[in-house]
């Protein structure tokens, strides 16, 4: 009995102590408008799935524009894909965008606009997983979710000294977190060990000395903090090939929708030959989360037939920006010396 409560007491302490420091350390940003907006889960949704894969830096001027542009998500469940994919040219993993608006429209549609709160209603909207809809019920919401990301992950396996590799640890890890959720101030919490991820207990060198937890880790005790988390070695990434065709013309310049599969799906490209395996002699790269694509940038008047999807058209070189052009072809066209 003892024992238990002794836990409970310690982890309650750690939720404390978390919260405490997050009300004086917190970064400032501009989806945290809880404490003087109020609830607003469409705000604190369009946050959450542009953090996704893409850092705090680079989401703050998306997050505003959007916002300005679609104020509401009965605002951005009137919009079309090509708008949603132009505002976010350049956040990267589009499918995330056209998961945005299909989620927008769904909330409209069978929720009267208001998201929803619980879990398994939040986990059948397009684009959001476990960690998105625990993040927007605990930090949106102040609901007792348990979120958790990398930046979770590490505290877990630092607090707790776990040493097998996070790739395997990740069921455990995510009990631990739950175990530490408090009853109240989850909102705080949850952002409080986000900003501790980010700006204490980073991946390398975590400043122990500032740290508000570090009664509470048994990895600092043991100087192996810096050891922690074990990952696994990624394999190397594979790599694709193929060649873009760069074509002007009375100031204009020959571009195409995608089509195929659903990566970059109704993006614009330059015409090109189908991705494969056969190297080219490349002077462009670009990764994507699972492979480098290599692109021998020409320019030529004649496109051969297999880079001909049946999409293309013309388009006038000073209103490219206007198209959603993803960063691949933005570093094509840098090649190429066209100027957005
Ligand atoms: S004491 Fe150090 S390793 Fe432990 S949680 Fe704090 S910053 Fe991370």
């Amino acid at each position: 009995m003892h024992r238990e409560a002794d836990y409970l007491r310690i982890m309650s302490n750690f939720a404390t102590k978390i919260v405490k420091w997050y009300t004086q350390h917190k970064r400032v940003l501009p989806w945290r408008f809880q404490e003087t907006e109020g609830v607003n889960l469409y705000k604190t949704w369009l946050s959450e799935i542009m953090l996704q894969q893409t850092t705090v830096p680079t989401v703050i001027n998306y997050y505003q524009a959007f916002l300005v542009k679609w104020p509401t998500v009965h605002h951005l469940a009137t919009a079309t894909e090509e708008e949603v994919l132009t505002a976010w040219q350049g956040l990267g993993y589009y499918s995330r965008a056209r998961n945005l608006l299909k989620c927008a429209r769904m909330v409209v549609a069978e929720f009267n606009g208001r998201f929803p709160t619980t879990e398994a209603q939040l986990l059948k909207l397009p684009g959001i997983g476990p960690y998105t809809a625990a993040a927007i019920l605990a930090i949106g919401n102040n609901t007792k979710a348990t979120a958790v990301d990398g930046n979770v992950e590490r505290i877990m396996a630092r607090v707790h000294a776990i040493n097998d590799p996070i790739q395997t640890a990740k069921k455990r890890l995510k009990e631990l977190a739950k175990s530490h959720v408090p009853h109240h101030h989850v909102s705080e919490y949850t952002q409080g060990l986000m900003d501790l991820g980010t700006m204490v207990c980073t991946p390398q060198n975590p400043k122990c000395d500032v740290c508000p937890v570090v009664a509470h880790c048994q990895a600092q005790k043991e100087g192996i903090e810096n050891q922690l988390p074990i990952r696994l070695t990624k394999a190397a990434l594979p790599e694709k090939f193929t060649i873009s065709y760069l074509s002007l013309q009375d100031d204009h310049i020959l571009v195409r929708r995608r089509t195929e599969g659903n990566l970059l799906k109704n993006m614009i490209e330059l015409p090109s030959v189908p991705w494969g395996t056969d190297p080219v002699a490349y002077n462009v790269s670009h990764t994507f989360s699972h492979f480098h694509i290599r692109i021998q940038c020409e320019q030529t008047a004649t496109i051969p037939a297999e880079a001909i999807n049946g999409e293309e058209f013309w388009h006038p070189l000073d209103k490219l920006h206007e198209l959603p052009l993803p960063t691949m072809t933005k570093k094509v066209l840098k090649f190429g010396k066209i100027h957005l």
